[in-house]
């Protein structure tokens, strides 16, 4: 981890969550939080869209920030089912995920898509976590290099500095399998997002970088102290505050 970068320690709940469950946990979460009066680390949980505003209320005077999962690109429109970024700010929230492989893969997201919804979050006054991430098959196919090139080069919104933007490495087959990168994949991956952020931007070196993918307490310390990771996205572990804590331990 380094110095220059603020870690972030950041929880998607995907589409889990009902409210009186969710605020226990999220209320256990700011509990713990509040044992340290200045962490080192960004703390952000991002609930589904129906509790944004509900949990934002439970963390509003903690370290624990609100995120959404995902924006459209429009401010506001006929897009039925949809959610702009403004609406999310509205609601409390201060980051938004963008391009999840879950998102890329089960609603067609293409990296223009993703770059459209990143520059949505800004205009909204969100900071963007772009999430880019190679299959299986295109690691088996020795193509993960090109496949993070081509998704960090297309997806990263224009404007894109080290302050609005996050890019989260997400391996797909890591994602809720059980399954981790080595930290030796991890730290050349990184390393590589490094290289091509250097072409792209001026504060390329202030951006994070984080790693997600089945990532829990008992390897997250190891994960975190990967060079040129800057922080975990964290999907099942992130759901419940005594899972969750753990990993933040490692930042804090
Ligand atoms: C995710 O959803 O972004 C994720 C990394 O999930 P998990 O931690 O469950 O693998």
């Amino acid at each position: 981890m380094s110095n220059q970068r603020r870690p972030l320690i950041a929880g998607n709940w995907k589409m889990n969550g009902l409210a009186a469950a969710a605020a226990t946990e999220l209320k256990a979460l700011v509990a713990e939080a509040k044992n340290h009066s200045a962490p080192n680390c960004d703390i952000l949980i991002c609930p589904p869209a129906t509790l944004v505003r509900e949990m934002a209320a439970v963390t509003s005077d903690s370290a624990v920030e609100i995120g959404g999962q995902d924006c459209h690109g429009n401010e506001s429109g006929a897009h039925t089912g949809d959610i702009s970024a403004e609406m999310l700010k509205d609601a409390g929230a201060s980051y938004c995920i963008v391009g999840h492989s879950e998102r890329r893969a089960d609603h067609d997201e293409s990296n223009a898509t993703v770059k459209a919804k990143a520059e949505a979050a800004h205009r909204g006054g969100l900071i963007a976590i772009v999430c880019v991430g190679e299959t299986l098959a295109e690691r088996e196919a020795d193509k993960t290099l090109e496949v993070i090139s081509d998704q960090v080069k297309n997806s990263l919104p224009s404007g894109a500095t080290a302050a609005n933007t996050v890019i989260a490495y997400e391996p797909v087959w890591a994602i809720g399998t059980g399954k981790t990168s080595t930290p030796d994949d991890v730290a050349a991956v990184h390393a590589h997002i490094r290289k091509e952020l250097g072409s792209l931007l001026d504060d390329s070196d202030k951006m994070r970088i984080l790693y997600g993918g089945s990532v829990k307490g008992s390897n997250a310390e190891e994960l975190m102290a990967v060079e040129n990771v800057d922080g975990a996205l964290v999907g099942g572990a992130s759901l419940k505050a005594v899972d969750f804590w753990p990993i933040v331990a490692t930042s804090i």
